[in-house]
């Protein structure tokens, strides 16, 4: 709708536009027109003036130039003596030949077409080449008004005879005589033929024209008289007049000696413009004419070529315009066609819709339409429903209470309005519905819109929805009272943990004076510890002066026993060399026992202060392990070393270092039977580590953790009975001691690996 009003507005603008623009074109098409009209006209108008203007100068001069020549001839002396005497003496042959020789000499030189001697009374009486004695009318009246003034005049144009004979004009030039009162005698007429050059300078026209001429006119009596030969026309020259009262006449103008402009009727009676001139110092005057259709050619072809193309171009918007309209009405059509076919898709959509969809005549409480999906529902046939009234299907409304339902609507309170109801189908069952209900007018009838949901199932639904909500109420309350018994156990639970917060209360009074004995025993632990260390550092005071004292004895024990048993002091039988030996085994386990127990209570006591040195760890490893090769090769074990060809340079206590490497080693060897014994050294990034392993008899789980205690041996011992328990304990506090340490990982039966770990710089506790 919108898109066709639009239409409509877009329409009446082009054409609008296009009247406008064609006023426009067509006003520029006049005014071109007539301006170049205009201009035109005065080019013409000047030009003609301007060749008037021309030609009238040179004729005059052309006159001018005649009466000199006349003048020359008056002056000529002796020439009115000769005259006299021809005249005077009729029979003097000899002067007459004389004059007639002279006038054909004045012929020839001036090119006049005769020279004759005219007397007082008109009669010729000589001539330059021989003619009648009689002359015409024109030169007897010019001769004698030549001979009253005495001065040269021309003659106008004249003839001789008839019409038929050639016109033309002769110059009077009276001739005075010698005598003393000098009066003209007679006169000397030079006959000027105009074909010669007058009228062919006349008709000259400039340029090129069809139409043009100039004519000279000159006025007699009433009337104007064309002088000149024409160019139109076969008629003579001097032979066609005009009366003076025909002032349309260009010529008759110009004989009446205006000079200008004009437009009117020429001799042929075609219109003309025409520039009229009077030739100065004469009675003739000049026209100079073209015809009007040709000065208007020009302007007729500008014309026709304006129209032509105002209209191809009116002719073009036209077409533009009409083809833009038909482009719009052909669009529209397809809008139209679009809508239909919507309208109709709707209609066929809503028809099919399986929601139920009522039109009602609201004046006649009829239904108007009734879709299929209602009719499907309702169980009515089209045509009976178109008799039936909205009440009939809604048996819970009268006509009454459905007008007071659709009163808001009607009213325009109400744009629409929904309710519920029930609908009865045919068979009498009824249904839940929703009815939304809109006002759609058409033309002049009031219909009501209606869309009805069948709601049974969100009936059914909302049923269901309330059971549940009911249910869940009945839980509630269920849960509730439930609450209120637990709150009420809750309370007496509550009065008890009173009651035991008071016996906790006790409780706690009695803890904090048991606390405050507690720390009275700590105090007492503390000084006991105090006195623990006493004893200790007692204990290691005894142990080292007891160890010092102890190996000074021992050693001779052993060196005797081994003097003895290498037979220095006398052989032995053999049951006195095993003897020897048991005391020589005893020494020597004994003084190992007695140097481990100095080390573990120097350790314990502080009192051993490491030394520390650059030195290769890998060196000392292999020395170690070199120095255990008698052992090894007696059990058949296989010695190895790796990573000891790379040194491995760390600052430590040397001989502590050496210590613990020949305890692991020798443990190692000890504790295997066969297979190998391996040394490995790496190095770390701040630390060196050597690893020594054996395929030994391995160490229980549990018994790991003990092997560092002193005086702790586990496993088989009678195979090894001379171990002490301490090697580990020692070595194990040495590596602490060199701020390193010592682990060890056992797998029973199959051998184990100890680690010891040393930091590449020790530096001293009391430096730290
Ligand atoms: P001992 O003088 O008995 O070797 P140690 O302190 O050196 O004393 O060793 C403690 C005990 O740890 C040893 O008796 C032995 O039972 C166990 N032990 C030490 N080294 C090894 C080993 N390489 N393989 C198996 N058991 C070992």
């Amino acid at each position: 709708m919108q898109s066709r009003e639009a239409t409509g507005r877009t329409r009446r603008l082009l054409l609008t536009l296009y009247a406008i623009l064609a006023a426009a074109l067509i006003a520029f098409g006049v005014f071109s027109y007539t301006s170049y009209e205009a201009s035109l006209n005065e080019q013409v108008h000047e030009r003609l003036a301007a060749i008037a203007s021309l030609k009238t100068t040179e004729i005059s001069a052309w006159r001018a130039e005649r009466i000199g020549d006349g003048e020359l001839l008056q002056r000529t002396p002796r020439l009115g003596g000769l005259v006299e005497r021809a005249l005077s003496e009729p029979d003097q042959a000899a002067a007459r030949e004389e004059l007639i020789h002279w006038l054909q000499q004045v012929q020839k030189a001036n090119d006049y077409s005769q020279v004759s001697l005219v007397d007082a009374t008109g009669k010729r009486v000589l001539s330059a080449s021989p003619e009648g004695e009689v002359v015409d009318e024109g030169l007897t009246r010019e001769a004698a008004e030549a001979m009253a003034t005495g001065k040269v005049t021309i003659a106008d144009f004249h003839r001789d005879g008839s019409l038929e004979t050639p016109v033309h004009l002769s110059v009077a030039v009276p001739i005075v005589s010698e005598a003393a009162d000098g009066k003209p005698i007679a006169v000397i007429a030079m006959r000027v033929d105009p074909t010669v050059f007058l009228f062919p300078y006349i008709q000259q026209w400039p340029g090129n024209s069809p139409t043009a001429e100039t004519v000279l006119v000159g006025r007699v009596g009433d009337d104007a008289l064309f002088l000149s030969q024409l160019r139109h026309g076969a008629a003579p020259a001097a032979s066609i007049k005009v009366p003076l009262t025909a002032t349309d006449v260009p010529a008759v103008q110009a004989a009446l000696g205006r000079t200008g402009v004009m437009t009117g009727v020429d001799y042929q009676g075609v219109p003309v413009v025409a520039a009229t001139k009077p030739v100065p110092d004469s009675p003739w005057a000049i026209v100079a004419r073209m015809d009007v259709a040709e000065v208007y050619t020009p302007v007729r072809a500008r014309l026709r070529l304006t129209i032509v193309a105002e209209v191809i171009i009116l002719g073009a918007g036209l077409l533009g315009v009409l083809h833009v309209l038909g482009l719009q009405s052909v669009r529209l059509d397809r809008e139209r066609l679009d809508d239909e076919a919507k309208h109709a898709w709707l209609a066929t959509a809503v028809d099919s819709s399986l929601s139920e969809v009522y039109v009602v005549d609201v004046d006649k409480l009829v239904f108007e339409y009734v879709n299929r999906g209602a009719l499907l529902n309702i169980g009515y046939s089209s045509e009976e429903m178109s008799a039936m009234s909205p009440v009939d299907i809604l048996p819970e409304l009268t006509d009454e209470s459905l007008v007071a339902a659709v009163r808001p609507l009607l009213s325009g309170e109400q744009e629409r309005t929904t309710f519920k109801t029930t609908h009865r189908r045919k068979d009498g069952s009824e249904y839940p519905v929703e009815a939304h209900l809109q006002l759609a007018s058409r033309e002049d009838k009031q219909l009501l819109l209606v869309n009805v949901h069948d709601i049974t199932e969100r009936r059914t639904a909302e049923a269901k929805l309330l059971e549940h909500q009911e249910h869940l109420e009945a839980e509630v309350a269920e849960r509730t009272q439930e609450l209120a018994a637990t709150n009420e156990e809750l309370a007496t639970t509550n009065e008890e943990l009173a009651a035991m917060n008071e016996e906790y209360e006790a409780s706690n009074e009695e803890l904090r004076s048991l606390n405050a004995e507690a720390i009275e025993a700590a105090r007492e632990t503390e000084r006991l510890n105090a006195a623990l260390a006493k004893a200790d550092n007692a204990k290691s005071d005894f142990l080292a002066s007891m160890s010092h004292e102890l190996r000074t004895p021992l050693n001779s024990v052993i060196g005797f026993s081994d003097v003895m048993l290498k037979g220095l002091a006398g052989g032995l039988n053999e049951e006195q060399h095993r003897q020897m030996e048991m005391i020589n085994n005893s020494g020597r386990h004994l003084l190992l026992l007695i140097n481990d127990v100095l080390d573990l209570s120097k350790i314990e006591a502080g009192r051993m202060e490491p030394t520390p040195e650059s030195f290769d760890l890998a060196t000392e490893a292999v020395r170690a392990l070199e120095s255990l090769r008698p052992q090894a090769d007696k059990s058949g074990l296989r010695l190895e070393a790796a990573g000891t060809e790379a040194s491995c340079e760390i600052v430590s206590d040397c001989r502590m270092v050496r210590q613990i490497l020949f305890n692991l080693i020798s443990n190692a060897v000890k504790f295997t039977a066969a297979g190998s014994v391996s040394v490995e050294v790496v190095e770390r990034s701040d630390s060196c580590e050597v690893q020594v392993t054996d395929t030994g008899i391995g160490i229980a789980g549990e018994d790991m953790a003990r092997i560092f205690d002193a005086f702790t041996q586990v496993g088989m011992r009678n195979d090894h009975p001379d171990g002490t328990g301490l090697g580990l304990a020692v070595s194990s506090r040495l590596a602490q001691l060199l701020g390193g340490d010592l682990t060890v990982q056992s797998t029973l039966g199959e051998g184990s690996t100890f680690t010891l770990t040393l930091p590449k710089e020790h530096k001293p506790s009391g430096a730290s």
